[in-house]
């Protein structure tokens, strides 16, 4: 059994719609262990950071401005496979174009305010994991 933790987020568009629960059923119900979740307003700064693979795309002005546009909440989740299991429940980035039944299609607003976010490789996991979570917080 391939046991794996991913790094996921419950973004801003999300949480105002007051959606957290519904989205944390939506991620149990696909197998994933929350082993680490906390509610944090994250900083333009921070959310640079968290984004720096992105910083020449043109939408990342409007990334960056939106993450930090209200709370989040961040996660790290364990699982067999978490990794795809967590890309496949939450849906391609563009709501119009996911699956039907993924938490995209069903609740994002747009491809921007796209409701979730998934880590999407181990070594991005580890990276992002290390950017919001002591390993302390982390308790399987
Ligand atoms: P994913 O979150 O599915 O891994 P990416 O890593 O490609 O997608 O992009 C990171 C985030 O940037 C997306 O989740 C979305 O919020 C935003 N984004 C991606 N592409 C666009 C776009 N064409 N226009 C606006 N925002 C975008
Ligand atoms: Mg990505």
């Amino acid at each position: 059994m391939n046991l794996e933790r991913t790094f996921s987020m419950i973004k801003p568009d999300a949480t105002r719609r007051n959606l957290t629960g519904a989205i944390t059923k939506m991620l149990e119900e696909a197998g994933l262990r929350i082993v680490a979740s906390k509610r944090v307003w994250m900083s333009r700064r921070e959310a640079e950071g968290f984004y720096i693979v992105h910083k020449s795309r043109p939408f990342f002005s409007d990334l960056t401005g939106f993450m930090s546009s209200g709370p989040t909440i961040v996660q790290v989740l364990e699982g067999k496979n978490a990794l795809a299991r967590t890309r496949e429940i939450m849906g391609a980035t563009d709501p119009a174009v996911a699956a039907y039944g993924t938490i995209r299609k069903i609740f994002a607003l747009s491809i921007g305010e796209n409701s979730v976010h998934g880590s999407d490789s181990p070594e991005t996991a580890a990276t992002e994991i290390a950017y919001w979570f002591a390993s302390t917080e982390i308790v399987g």
